[in-house]
């Protein structure tokens, strides 16, 4: 852990920290509340912000906190290029070199790992500092709280020089206020964040590292995109158009999914109309001997697990799942109409990410076949 707050700015101008995240795990407020934390109880200035793209669930998300002394004004206000603190709320992130960028042997790690999925942690960087894991997700689900509190209460205990009960009371004064019912599951999800993450020793690394190795599964921080806003030629353009429906949602999910029971199913088509990511798969058919439009399943590449459709299906042919206990997914059928050629999506599979717990239990790293 850490020393105290007084050791490190004896030694440098700013305490930084940098949050990689995906849309949905709530990244941004995390970053608030740490970053008024430190105004409040720590009696040091801090600034921060957060960039995320247009749509709020399922893209990558950046939190940027700086903290100084009191005496001393914050003038910068970009990126954190080389955080003292890298928190990292899905493993699936892991894979991207983009997440690594600027660390090294100063930079403490937090990584929100599933358990029985250590094997993630092959993709370590060589330099880097110590690393600790919690498995935030699971902690999530039982706590009846999110993945940003777990990671608040893990990031208190890493810091070292903040206290547990002032995770506490910042969750008090800011979750608390808005929603009230939900602030007892919060508190004990930060609870179990403090108490529950832990060091990763070198051999454990060494380990998933020579296990990844044995296993042939490729690293993921080798895997930087060839073009970017600034080294597109201009003029171009995106030959994979619809190229987001080989985008997978999945890591943006927190242990739940929408379980479908297609027996119920009265084709209203509501859960197809509330659905943010056209997840729906309706076609022609027929229901009780009239032709209409038919729910044939979803898309979960594209579900990120938001719920909606199961608050608005009338007659409860969708319910909320347990991941973990759906692995093998009845009614998973990935969207072939929109693709230029129906086996495109089949052959090539999703764009990168190693997802969530579904991914790995199906196997189905860098994609393959449903
Ligand atoms: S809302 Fe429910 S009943 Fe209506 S189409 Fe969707 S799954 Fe079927
Ligand atoms: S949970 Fe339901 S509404 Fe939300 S993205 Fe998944 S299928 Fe669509």
């Amino acid at each position: 852990m850490t020393g105290s707050i007084n050791q490190i700015f004896n030694q440098k101008v700013y305490y930084e920290i940098r949050l990689e995240s995906i849309g949905g795990l709530g990244a941004n407020l995390c970053g608030k509340m740490i970053g008024e934390l430190a105004v409040r109880y720590l009696n040091l200035n801090s600034a921060g912000f957060s960039s995320y793209g247009s749509e709020k669930t399922g893209t990558p998300v950046k939190g940027y906190i700086r903290f100084c002394p009191p005496e001393q004004e914050i003038r910068v206000h970009s990126p954190v290029v080389s955080p003292d603190l890298l928190v990292i709320f899905h493993q699936a992130l892991m894979r991207d070199e983009n997440t690594w960028k600027g660390c090294g042997r100063q930079t403490q790690v937090i990584i929100a790992s599933d358990h029985g999925q250590e094997e993630m942690m092959g993709n370590l960087p060589e330099a880097i500092g110590d690393c600790y894991v919690v498995d935030a997700r699971q902690i999530a689900m039982e706590t009846k709280s999110r993945i940003n509190v777990i990671m608040l209460g893990a990031m208190a205990k890493v810091m070292g020089f903040v206290s547990q009960e002032s995770a506490r009371q910042i969750c008090r004064d800011s979750l608390g206020r808005k929603y009230p019912a939900a602030l007892e599951g919060n508190l004990k999800g930060i609870d179990r964040g403090y108490d529950e993450v832990r060091q990763l020793s070198k051999a454990e690394i060494a380990l998933f590292k020579s296990r990844l190795e044995k296993e042939n599964v490729p690293s993921g921080t080798g895997s930087a995109q060839e073009w970017g806003y600034v080294t597109a030629p201009i003029g171009g353009v995106n030959p994979r158009f619809g190229s987001t429906v080989t985008a997978d949602l999945s890591p943006s999910r927190q242990g739940y999914i929408p379980v479908f029971i297609k027996e119920r199913c009265i084709n209203c088509g509501l859960c197809d109309s509330t659905c943010p990511d056209m997840v729906f798969q309706f076609a022609e058919g027929e229901f009780k001997g009239r032709k209409m439009m038919v729910n044939r399943g979803l898309d979960y590449y594209h579900c990120k697990g938001c719920m909606r459709c199961v608050d608005v299906c009338p007659v409860n042919a969708l319910v909320r799942g347990t991941e973990a206990e759906h692995a093998d997914k009845q009614y998973f059928l990935p969207n072939q109409d929109m693709l230029r050629a129906p086996d495109y999506y089949v052959k090539t599979g999703p764009d990168g990410y190693i997802t969530s717990e579904s991914y790995l239990t199906e196997k189905r790293i860098e994609g393959g076949e449903v």
